[in-house]
């Protein structure tokens, strides 16, 4: 673990709030968090929107929703377009100094930024040397800053640019560790140059790798990449994505794959860190929230679900949070992603739990039956059987206790019988019975489920159709 005793850690997570919150930020803002805790530090959000064009609302609150259910607390927000007067101050004070000047641009036709030319601009006077810091996850780090320039470093007074508002604020706010996107290391020499203008000191760089898409190319939506907020529509956990997101270029050097927020905080290591690209796989990322949907607690599993289900299956006869307590388990197993609910719902996976199913009788028989061809079964002696297989399960389903109905006693009852008369002839029909879909988990777990008098009730009902053939 690194600790770092001296000084109180401070950090920061400088989003530009001019696009959706994708993944690659929200594992830097973790980054950043998962070092701010375990040196009892703070971490500031602070909205780099200089760029008023590009700077929307909607996605400063995109990224402090996204924040707030990952429950990555923080001090702010802050934003740069309300520290103007202190930007200016510093400019003016650079001006003063000698360090920087205002520079008439309107011999080479004024200088473009972004989309505007401006008749001047403020440059900054580059002292033209070799510049070079130690980065936690990269070494030591060196390039000459004289190719350059003479570098811009505000519009005008008032619009101070990105490299010098994110120094200015890094001072003002005392950040001890810059922990960011190595997309960023290419601006850090100028940084520290103008860090040396303004009598700041400099902070401990930490450039984490990119994420990438399967192809190693940066990832971005053609990868079917989404905005954080989509994944939690989706029914991913916060504890997962931030697993997940932690994995991203760090590992712990051990076989643990799993963690909670509180076994990150302490296991995490910003100086391991991998330097190569990290990629990322939306089947990892659910097979870790599978991982956590199993260790849930059934209560809070059941509420999750329930956010899931469509409406229509809530009002089925036989809807319950009783029901649905004891679908849990079963339920675990078959989802990775609670958004998944919504898909069983829609897909009729569902409704059996919650209401008898409607089915043909000849759906009762087992399918090699129905099959194989060359089986001197008529369809009539295939019922004669199911009669017999129905009956016997309804006697003796009937002699346990309703208290004992569990799979395991239901299982023990038909199983001898099963073995003997064909496993498949005997409990196809049963499960059959009990869910009408071809697929459903198996008879003695849903008769469980229904509990004692809706699985008999539903045999007695197929035992009619059989009856009535
Ligand atoms: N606003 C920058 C970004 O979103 C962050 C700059 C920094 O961390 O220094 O990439």
């Amino acid at each position: 673990m690194n600790t770092v005793n001296k000084k109180k850690v401070i950090t920061r997570f400088p989003p530009s709030p001019t696009g959706g919150f994708h993944v690659g930020s929200a594992r830097t803002a973790l980054f950043n968090y998962l070092f701010t805790k375990q040196n009892n530090g703070i971490m500031y959000l602070r909205f780099e929107d200089t760029d008023k064009e590009r700077s929307k609302k909607e996605y400063e609150t995109d990224i402090t929703n996204a924040l707030s259910w990952l429950d990555i607390d923080y001090h702010g927000p802050f934003r740069q377009s309300e520290r103007g007067q202190i930007y200016a101050q510093y400019i003016n004070k650079l001006i003063e100094d000698g360090l920087a000047y205002v520079s008439d641009e309107r011999g080479e036709g004024g200088k473009e930024i972004g989309e505007n030319v401006r008749d001047s601009v403020i440059r900054f006077k580059n002292p033209n040397k070799k510049v070079t810091f130690d980065d936690l996850i990269r070494g030591e780090i060196s390039s000459d800053t004289t190719d350059l320039g003479d570098f811009v470093i505000a519009k005008s007074i008032d619009e101070p640019l990105y490299h010098l508002a994110v120094v200015i604020d890094d001072h003002e706010m005392e950040v001890t560790h810059i922990i960011r996107g190595d997309d960023h290391i290419s601006n850090t020499a100028r940084q520290i140059l103008i860090q040396e203008a303004i009598g700041a000191s400099r902070p401990i760089y930490a450039h984490i790798p990119m994420i990438l898409g399967p192809d190693k190319s940066k990832l971005s939506k053609r990868h079917g990449a989404k905005g954080v907020m989509e994944y939690k529509e989706e029914g991913i956990l916060p504890v997962a994505m931030i697993n997940y997101l932690a994995m991203l270029g760090w590992n712990p050097g051990t076989e643990q794959e799993f963690f909670t927020v509180e076994e990150l905080i302490s296991a995490f290591d910003i100086s391991v860190v991998q330097k190569a690209g990290a990629i990322f796989s939306n089947e990892k990322l659910l097979w870790v929230n599978k991982h956590h949907i199993s260790k849930m607690e059934r209560e809070d599993f059941i509420e999750n679900v329930e956010k899931y289900i469509q409406t229509e299956i809530k009002n089925l006869p036989q809807y319950s949070k009783d029901r649905l307590l004891k679908m849990a388990d079963t339920l675990k197993e078959r989802i990775s992603s609670f958004g998944e609910i919504t898909i069983m719902s829609k897909e009729g996976d569902l409704e059996f739990y919650f209401e008898a199913p409607e089915y043909f009788v000849q759906s009762l028989i087992w399918h090699s039956k129905k099959l194989d061809e060359n089986h001197k079964h008529t369809e009539t002696e295939a019922i004669k059987n199911l009669e017999e297989h129905i009956k016997f399960a309804i006697e003796n389903l009937e002699k346990i206790d309703e208290k004992n109905f569990n799979s395991n006693d239901v299982k023990n009852t038909l199983w001898d019988y099963a073995e003997k008369e064909g496993r498949g002839e005997v409990l196809w029909p049963i499960r059959f019975a009990l869910s009408g879909r071809d697929k459903s988990p198996d008879p003695f777990t849903l008769a469980e489920i229904l509990g004692k008098e809706e699985t008999l009730s539903r045999l007695n009902k197929a035992l009619d159709k059989i009856l009535k053939t």
